[in-house]
C-alpha cells in the first residue's frame, strides 16, 4: 500500500518535469474530483503516464500545483530527509565560507522548495511559502536542529508570496529564544540585523561578493551606496580605505543599524535618510559627484504587469546614478526582481547611462553567491542581477 496517493499529469504534459525540473504546474495535472479534494500541501507521487517522477506536495489552488522534493517515488518525507538535504547544504556553505553567517537553504537550489534559512551564527531564520512547507515545519526543524543546533529559530512567515499557497502571514519564534539584534560577519566587517523587524530575514547575504568587489575598488575614493540598507557596501568601502562613504536610504531603522554597525567597524561613513531619487536629483543639481556609485534598489518589477513600470524605473535610476558618477568612476547597478530578465534589465542600464552622453564599459556582470544555488532546470529563479560599468 504507497503511503501517498498518485497526481497523473495529462498526455504530454509536464515537459520540464520529465527533462527534471521540479514543478508542475496546475493545468498540467489530471485534475480529477479526487485530485482536486486532497488538502493544500498533501505529499503525493506524480506519474507522467508510465514514468513515475518522484515525491513531491501539491496545492491545488497554487499555480505550481506540485513541487517535487525527490525523484524517488512514494519517499519518506521525514526528519530523515530533512537532515540529508540540511547536511548537504551546509557542505556547501562550509566549503564556501569562513563563518557561520550564509543562507543555509535556498529553497528549490538545495532540494527544499518552499524554504529559506538564512544562518546568523547560532540564530537562523527561516522563512516557509508553500502549503508544503508549512506543513512540514516541525520535521525541518527537528531536523535543523540534529544538523545545525541553533540555539534559536525565527519563522518569518510573512512573505508575501504565501497568499498565492493560501497561507496567512505570521512571524513567530520557532525554537528558543530570539536575540533582537543579530551581529553578521562578512568579508572581515561586522553588521547588525533586526530579526522580527528588519527586511526579509535582516540581512541581505546575496550581494556578499559584489560587495567585496566593489569595496576593491574604493581605496582612496568617494564612494556613495544608494539604497544602502544597514551599510553593506558603505562600511566596508569604508573599511577598505575609502575617503569618503555615503549610504541613502528611506529606512530609519535600518540607518539605525547602519550607523552602529560603521562605528562597530571604526569607520567614518555619513548615512542620509532619504527617497534615493529625489536625493541622486539633488546631489546631481549640486554637481556632486563620487568616484563610485551602487544602487541596490529594491525590487521595481514586483510582479510580470510592473515589466514596462519597472524597466523604466531602472533606465531612470541608472540615468540619475550615472549622472552623480565621476570621470574614470565606477557605477554598480542591481535589480533584485526575478520578473526582468537580466537582457533586458541591461537593456535599460545602458539606455540610461547612454541618456547622460556619458561613454561606459560593462566590466562585470554577477548574480548571487554560491549560498543561493540555483536549480538547474529553473534558471528563471536566479533573481539577482548586477552589473558593473567603468564610465568615462
Ligand atoms: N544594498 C543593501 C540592500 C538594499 S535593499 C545591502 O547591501 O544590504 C533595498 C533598500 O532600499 C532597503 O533598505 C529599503 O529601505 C530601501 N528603499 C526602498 N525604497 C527606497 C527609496 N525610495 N529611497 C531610498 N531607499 C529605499
Amino acid at each position: 500500500m504507497p503511503m501517498h496517493k498518485t497526481i497523473r499529469l495529462k498526455p504530454k504534459a509536464g515537459r520540464r518535469a520529465k527533462a527534471g525540473a521540479p514543478w508542475i504546474f496546475s493545468n498540467e495535472i489530471e485534475m480529477t474530483p479526487g485530485t482536486k479534494g486532497l488538502p493544500p500541501g498533501t505529499l503525493v507521487n506524480v506519474a507522467a503516464g508510465e514514468r513515475e517522477l518522484g515525491t513531491g506536495y501539491f496545492n491545488s489552488k497554487s499555480l505550481i500545483a506540485v513541487r517535487l522534493l525527490t525523484s524517488e517515488t512514494d519517499a519518506a518525507i521525514g526528519k530523515a530527509f530533512f537532515a540529508d538535504r540540511i547536511r548537504r547544504a551546509l557542505k556547501l556553505r562550509e566549503t564556501l565560507f569562513d563563518g557561520p553567517y550564509y543562507r543555509l537553504v535556498h529553497a528549490e537550489g538545495d532540494g527544499l522548495p518552499g524554504l529559506i534559512v538564512d544562518r546568523f551564527g547560532d540564530t537562523c531564520v527561516a522563512q516557509v511559502t508553500t502549503a508544503g512547507m508549512e506543513a512540514l515545519t516541525d520535521t525541518m526543524l527537528e531536523a535543523l536542529d540534529e544538523v545545525v543546533a541553533p540555539s534559536a529559530v525565527l519563522l518569518r512567515n510573512d512573505a508575501p508570496s504565501r497568499a498565492l499557497e493560501g497561507l496567512e502571514s505570521h512571524v513567530r519564534a520557532g525554537r528558543g529564544e530570539l536575540p533582537s539584534r543579530i551581529a553578521i560577519e562578512e568579508n572581515g566587517a561586522r553588521y547588525f540585523g533586526d530579526l522580527a523587524g528588519g527586511q526579509k530575514t535582516g540581512w541581505y547575504f546575496d550581494q556578499r561578493e559584489h560587495r567585496a568587489f566593489m569595496a576593491g575598488l574604493a581605496k582612496g575614493k568617494s564612494f556613495l551606496d544608494a539604497y544602502c540598507y544597514s551599510g553593506g557596501f558603505a562600511i566596508l568601502a569604508a573599511r577598505n580605505g575609502a575617503a569618503e562613504a555615503v549610504g541613502i536610504d528611506s529606512s530609519g531603522p535600518a540607518l539605525q543599524l547602519a550607523e552602529e554597525a560603521a562605528a562597530a567597524n571604526k569607520v567614518r561613513c555619513s548615512f542620509v535618510q532619504a527617497d534615493v531619487f529625489e536625493q541622486l536629483e539633488r546631489l546631481a543639481a549640486a554637481g556632486q559627484t563620487f568616484d563610485i556609485v551602487c544602487a541596490d534598489p529594491p525590487p521595481f518589477v514586483k510582479s510580470r504587469k510592473d515589466l514596462e513600470s519597472g524597466a523604466r524605473a531602472y533606465r531612470k535610476l541608472a540615468r540619475l546614478a550615472s549622472s552623480v558618477t565621476a570621470k574614470g568612476g565606477f557605477l554598480f547597478l542591481a535589480s533584485c526582481s526575478h520578473n526582468i530578465p537580466m537582457d533586458r534589465f541591461a537593456q535599460e542600464c545602458a539606455l540610461g547611462i547612454l541618456r547622460t552622453g556619458r561613454r561606459a564599459s560593462l566590466i562585470r556582470q554577477g548574480g548571487a553567491g554560491g549560498d543561493h544555488p540555483v536549480h538547474p532546470m529553473l534558471p528563471e529563479t536566479a533573481y539577482l542581477k548586477a552589473l558593473v560599468y567603468a564610465l568615462d
